[in-house]
């Protein structure tokens, strides 16, 4: 039921309104005080009410904060025992999901969710006498979030024009707002709620953004994009181009002075190159990064997906914060001129397609083989990555599809595709 990203579905086929009641019945046997939230998908307002019956059901007191992004739920998570939020993060409307954050704006971790998941199946009946059900209150949650994030960041000192794409989104609530507050001049893209997502899919990919470039490029002005639900953002600079992730990472890490940096282990090596910190792979999700942030005492984490986590303000992968933060960035320093000077190293993506079966046998193969390349570091905690000096291979099985993914990334073209060659038949050779 749960993935690394809560519970996710289609509406009314995996996400039902019976699903999210029983979710709530066993979040109720476990939890005592509980926050909800919800993105604008159509489907929002009918899962949501449904789980909260069945915290209601089950004595829980339920403090409803509406229609609000995920990080300002996670930041509001601090005061009771979780926040659920309802979203489907960037997925297309069809979507919805229940994520469940701990009081550090962490994603709950895996076992804990397999608990829920278990009693869930048990299908046993909780339900408190009627004079024991839960108390349930309406509060607002995004004032102490933008409090927040402004006494942490503070305002900017010079002139600034910012155009923020919302995805039709939740950030509508909170991004236009904040950054004014900051002395931004601000002017807002998509910033009408609608679970249709009608200007594009809520997913702040570069494809999706050609409102937001040519916007940019017109105005001059600096352009921030969310997804749906807010945990994520990305840049677009003020002549209209979108800026790769990788490369934000490493400015980011530089600002904050970051010792220690917590990304995925399909991130680009320009990480590794550019910033001045210990940079330590985990696997790929956001909750594995906040989990090593936390067991590595690290200062900043982030996936080139566009989610940053800045420990010292939450665990959550906050865009709000991020967009904040960025934003001062560039009041204080000449930040694209900066990134310029970063280099595009070539990166390939593919995969290869096989059993399930096929691909658990082939595994160890693989391992044999990758190991005969000359490398100088292994590492094993998702897929296989292999460092060299000038390039790097990652080979991971898919969570998802029957399929083995390779990413290679070289400082040079020739040497990139020739990897790319050697290691693509060697996978598809394995998996004869
Ligand atoms: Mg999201």
């Amino acid at each position: 039921m749960f993935g690394t990203s809560g519970i996710r579905g289609v509406v009314n086929k995996e996400i039902t309104p019976e699903l999210a009641l029983k979710v709530g019945e066993a979040c109720g046997s476990i939890y005592k005080k509980v926050v909800v939230g919800n993105d604008p998908r159509t489907s929002s307002l009918m899962i949501k009410n449904a789980l909260i019956s069945g915290l209601l059901a089950c004595g829980v007191d339920v403090v409803d904060i509406g229609f609000v992004s995920t990080p300002t739920l996670a930041y509001s998570a601090k005061k009771y025992d979780i926040g659920i939020m309802i979203t489907a993060s960037h997925n297309p409307s069809q979507y919805n999901g229940i994520k469940i954050f701990k009081r550090d704006g962490s994603g709950i971790p895996l076992k804990e969710a397999r608990r829920i998941e278990e009693i869930v199946r048990e299908n046993k009946k909780r339900y408190v006498n009627w004079d024991e059900i839960g108390e349930y209150r309406k509060e607002d949650a995004i004032g102490e979030h933008i409090n927040g994030i402004l006494q942490d960041v503070g305002e900017i000192e010079n002139e600034m024009k910012v155009v923020v794409d919302c995805s039709n989104g939740a950030t509508s609530t909170i991004t236009p707002y904040l950054l004014r507050k900051m002395g931004c001049k601000v002017i807002t893209l998509n910033a009408q709620p609608d679970g249709y997502f009608p200007a594009h899919n809520p997913e702040p990919v570069e494809e999706n953004l050609q409102q937001l470039k040519s916007m940019c490029g017109a105005e001059r002005a600096i352009g921030i994009a969310h997804d749906c639900d807010g945990d994520r953002m990305v840049v677009v600079s003020n002549d209209g181009n979108y800026i790769e992730n990788d490369k934000l990472i490493v400015m980011f890490a530089k600002y904050v002075n970051a010792r220690k940096v917590v990304v995925p282990v399909d991130s680009s090596m320009v990480i590794d190159d550019y910033v001045d910190a210990e940079v330590i792979k985990t696997r790929v999700g956001d909750i594995f990064i906040s989990e090593m942030l936390k067991e590595t005492k690290g200062d900043f984490g982030a996936e080139a997906s566009g989610t940053w986590i800045f420990p010292s303000f939450s665990y959550c992968p906050d865009g709000i914060y991020a967009a904040a933060k960025f934003v001062k960035m560039a009041d204080e320093i000449d930040v694209f001129e900066e990134i310029g000077k970063l280099p595009s190293y070539p990166l390939k993506r593919g995969s290869v397609m096989a059993d399930r079966d096929k691909i658990k046998e082939a595994l160890s193969k693989i391992e044999e083989e990758i190991k005969k390349l000359d490398f100088v570091k292994l590492i094993d905690v998702d897929g296989l990555r292999i460092e060299m000096e000038d390039a790097w291979v990652l080979i991971r099985p898919s969570g998802t599809e029957p399929k083995i993914r390779i990413t290679v990334e070289a400082k040079e073209k020739s040497r990139m595709e020739k990897l790319w060659n050697d290691v693509f038949n060697m996978v598809k050779g394995c998996l004869k």
